[in-house]
């Protein structure tokens, strides 16, 4: 309990009659990075949006840190709170440097502005060094963002969400579009990721959940439907039926 990060229990959320969510439970522990999988229509869109505070649930229970309700805060508290989400198609401000859209992160700002009066802080120069370290892109720094390839634009965005030194980050089909050189370097990214941060990591391509190394959940009709190794997950009869039967 005490290492629980993400707790949910007995979620459940209709749309128009239709459980996309039903009687879902899940534990993320702090430092853990969780891989979801499930075919599409499983709910891993709408688990992540109750998650962030961008869809209610009907009932059940979410907590974070422990105590944290999330059920009774709005997103922006949520976002507040430590928990980070990338979406699957990177939002980087193409007309600025790589530098600069981590810069403007950090300063918490869409303004270009706000992110240069923040510039003379010895201690957010390292900050912005480590961050391109770590999202590859060090060699980058200068380069418009618009310059950047797909998969260098969703490593800008992983690192403008640590810029915001978020607990839990929630990415969405990180490699998706990306070479297989780049959702190699994916894997290994969001491993030193997850060396300080929970990660939960939804994602189709197995070849990438398999790099990750990570206990994994296959979500299926809003419940889970199997959780272990990827080697147990896929063993599992029931998610081979939901797999091939489709
Ligand atoms: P996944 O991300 O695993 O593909 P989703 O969470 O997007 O699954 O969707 C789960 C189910 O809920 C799907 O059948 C989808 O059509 C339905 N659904 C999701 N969001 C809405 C919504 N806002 N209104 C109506 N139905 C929705």
């Amino acid at each position: 309990r005490r290492d629980t990060l993400l707790y949910l229990d007995g979620v459940t959320k209709s749309f128009d009659g239709f459980k996309a969510i039903n009687n879902l439970s899940l534990v993320i522990q702090k430092g853990e990075m969780r891989a979801i999988i499930g075919p599409n229509g499983a709910g891993k869109t709408t688990m992540m949006d109750i998650i962030t505070g961008k869809t209610r649930p009907d009932e059940g229970e979410v907590y974070f840190a422990g105590d944290v309700d999330l059920t009774k805060q709005d997103e922006a508290a949520i976002a507040n709170m430590g928990i980070g989400r990338k979406f699957q198609k990177p939002t980087v401000f193409e007309s600025h440097t790589v530098a600069d859209n981590i810069r403007m992160s950090l300063a918490g700002s869409r303004s270009i502005f706000a992110a240069l009066l923040h510039r003379d802080s010895a201690g957010e120069r390292q900050t912005v060094a480590d961050i391109l370290e770590t999202t590859r892109l060090t060699a980058k720094a200068g380069t418009l963002a618009a310059d950047l390839s797909h998969g260098q634009k969703q490593w800008l965005e992983i690192g403008m969400l640590l810029a915001q030194d978020p607990e839990l980050l929630l990415v969405d089909e990180p490699v998706a579009g990306m070479t297989d050189a780049e959702t190699e370097e994916t894997a290994r990214l969001l491993r030193e990721i997850a060396r300080t941060r929970s990660v939960v990591v939804v994602e189709h391509d197995m070849h990438f959940v398999r790099a990750l190394d990570v206990k994994v959940t296959c979500l299926h009709e809003g419940s889970v439907l199997s959780e272990g190794t990827l080697d147990h997950v896929s063993a599992d009869p029931r998610v081979v039926e939901v797999y091939l039967g489709r």
